[in-house]
């Protein structure tokens, strides 16, 4: 295996450059860097004002995504709320022409994100393919060199109208060309092979291939990726690997477009989101993933009985097996990497539910048991399970067993229900294997901190090992808006005791759709909980991050503590809000504390002193002591002195 790092800064905007020309009038511009685009003639603004404007548009910009306009408002408030579900179900259509051209607008780049950063990748040759790893790496002042960082951002440059780049199509290829029946990344696990989607995750782990191939065939990983999804960098999600994140997108009846759900997925991979959903419920179902899909980097996922509802005309009652499994071959042929299918609720776990304070929270989870109760029958995705696994294996769509009855608020946490459906996903995932296909489990919801241990410890022993991904879970109810917070509290403990993908909650949840910015919120609160999670695991490549950050912040390198940053912009600006100029990027305090109290100075005063005087630190913090001792003795052993002689010892 040979490893060539190739930095391709300056190649990517020349290659969107170049693309620019070959667009047609009126289609979007490609995503290049604003800080490389020339000043208008006749413009006024420098090239500083532009670039500090910008700084501030990536933190906070202005528009907002999710305004209602005024007649949707003022019809809104009039109504009442049944009426307004029976005429949101009728508003709702699936493949609904998009009217006139999409308007991509250009969001902020890599570069805008991460000004100190440069994207790499690195150059593997596997089974006769070149491999392109992409990694984030952090150039360093004052010679402290370089550090590199996991990068989910796909690649640069590119138009989203054209999509990106079909990285995998000459490894399916060859699969096809050999006529392998069954492609599963489980499959190949089991017969010993590491294919290129396991070399290219070990290359962004940073550890060997034969290990992700043990943990796949092992079913302890997953490697989520449908042959169809060829834009995709591969990922690999397992206890044993970094703790990943997922991100969920999607439009609903009321609000967004095909325009702001790829850009909130940009978004979302820009700030470290590992995974995405797409769960879109409104209009233009099929045609929104299109687009995602074309321009995700990272597996999609997606909740298939949202569209089979909407097929359904969004009546319940008329949904059925065979439109449920038209659904999945569709979304299978679009290239969705995994499914969540909520089969483990089954009829008899439905009364379990009956006294708890917030019910059945789960939206494809209310729908199977609405229809198991319409007939008294029993689920429908858990009777044709195997049906379901065909199509799987078929694509190598990996299977995310839904947890439909997970607790909605900390009252239900760890009950009957939830547990009896834990139970049932247990023996779903061991017949996926048996037809290797790859599987993990959903988790929950809302859970105490005190109980989110026994969930942990259930999952891996009913499950056998699968790996979980859990919604937060959020750790209290009482935080409406900041509810990205109170999640990403569970999300680390359970992250820290094996969780391996942590699905994101943004501070809109509960409360409204978020947009780009609330997507930007709850990625960063949970790349929070997930690092967290891998340093509680002791993983090195965590501890290694924290290190360079740490020497950083102490060797008053601000730039390097910006840009080592999960938001470097961000933390720019809270830096600059007090203390702007050039020369506090080198001071040795920041406004927190001020020059005389800053302690990590005296700190390094001290450590000055022990090396002036070969001492150690502690002896020179006794002859530190020593000579106040002294000074204090010498102007009269008093508590309080005059001004005077303050000022002739100072
Ligand atoms: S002034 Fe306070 S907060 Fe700022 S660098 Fe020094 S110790 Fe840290």
């Amino acid at each position: 295996m040979t490893c060539i790092f190739s930095c391709l800064r300056s190649t990517s905007l020349n290659a969107s450059m170049a693309n620019m020309k070959s667009l047609p009038s009126g289609a979007l511009a490609p995503r290049t860097s604003l800080v490389g685009t020339p000043l208008r003639a006749g413009c006024t603004k420098s090239r500083r004002q532009i670039e500090q404007w910008q700084t501030r548009a990536i933190a906070a910009p202005e528009r907002t995504y999710d305004v209602l306009d005024k007649a949707e408002e003022s019809r809104l408030q009039e109504t009442d709320a049944f009426a307004e579900l029976v005429h949101l179900s009728k508003k709702q259509s699936v493949n609904k022409p998009q009217k006139g051209e999409l308007d991509f607008r250009q969001s902020p780049t890599f570069h805008d994100c991460f000004p100190g950063s440069e994207k790499c990748y690195t150059e593997i040759e596997h089974n006769g393919s070149t491999l392109r790893v992409p990694f984030r790496r952090v150039h360093l002042t004052e010679d402290a060199g370089h550090f590199d960082l996991y990068d989910t951002s796909g690649p640069q440059g590119v138009s989203a109208r054209e999509g990106l780049p079909k990285i995998r199509a000459e490894w399916v290829a060859k699969r096809d060309a050999r006529g392998d029946k069954v492609q599963t990344q489980q499959f190949y696990a089991k017969q010993g092979v590491i294919t290129e989607e396991m070399a290219f995750c070990a290359a962004r782990e940073r550890i060997e291939p034969e290990f992700i191939r043990s943990e796949v065939a092992r079913g302890r990983a997953i490697i989520p990726a449908n042959k169809r999804h060829t834009e995709l960098e591969p990922t690999v999600v397992g206890r044993a690997f970094l703790v990943k994140v997922n991100a969920n997108i999607g439009n609903s009846a009321v609000s967004s477009s095909i325009e702001e759900e790829v850009e909130k997925l940009q978004w979302s991979t820009i700030w470290g989101a590992d995974t995405a959903m797409d769960l879109s419920t409104g209009a233009n179902i099929h045609e929104t993933r299109e687009w995602v899909m074309r321009n995700s980097p990272v597996p999609v996922g997606t909740v298939p009985i949202y569209q089979c509802l909407e097929k359904a005309g969004g009546i319940v009652e008329n949904i059925t097996w065979e439109l449920f499994r038209e659904t999945l071959i569709e979304q299978a042929e679009q290239g969705v990497d995994y499914f969540t299918i909520h089969a483990g609720v089954l009829l008899r776990h439905i009364p379990l539910t009956a006294n708890r304070v917030t019910g059945i929270v789960s939206r494809g989870g209310s729908i199977h048991a609405k229809l198991c109760l319409l007939d008294h029958t029993e689920n429908f995705a858990y009777m044709h399970w195997d049906e379901i696994l065909d199509i799987c294996a078929e694509y190598d769509i990996s299977l995310s067993i839904g947890d439909g009855l997970r607790p909605g608020c900390i009252a239900d946490a760890n009950d009957a229900a939830q547990f009896a459906e834990l139970k049932t996903q247990g023996e779903l995932t061991r017949r996926a294997w048996a037809r290797d296909v790859q599987v993990m489990n959903e988790g929950p919801g809302h859970v105490p901190l005190h109980k989110i241990p026994e969930n942990m410890e259930k999952q891996l022993d009913w499950c056998s090992e699968a790996p979980f991904y859990t919604l937060g879970p959020l750790a209290t109810d009482i935080a409406p808006a900041y509810d990205h917070i109170t999640s990403a509290i569970g999300a680390a403990t359970i992250g820290a005791l094996g969780t391996a993908l942590l699905c994101y909650v943004t501070p809109k949840e509960h409360l409204g759709l978020p947009n780009r910015d609330d997507v930007k919120a709850g990625v960063i609160a949970y790349k929070i909980a997930a690092h967290a999670a891998d340093l509680a695991k002791g993983h090195p490549y965590a501890q290694e991050w924290d290190n360079a950050l740490s020497k950083a912040r102490f060797e008053f390198r601000w730039y390097d503590q910006f840009n080592l940053s999960l938001d470097p912009v961000t933390a720019r600006l809270f830096h600059d809000a007090t203390l702007p100029q050039e020369p506090a990027k080198t001071a040795h305090f920041c406004s927190m504390c001020g020059p005389k109290f800053c302690s990590m100075q005296i700190t390094q005063e001290l450590r000055d002193y022990a090396q002036k005087h070969q001492i150690d630190e502690g002896q020179a913090a006794e002859a530190g002591m020593a000579q106040m001792s002294e000074q204090f003795k010498s102007v009269g052993a008093e508590v309080y002195l005059d001004e005077a002689t303050v000022e002739v010892n100072a």
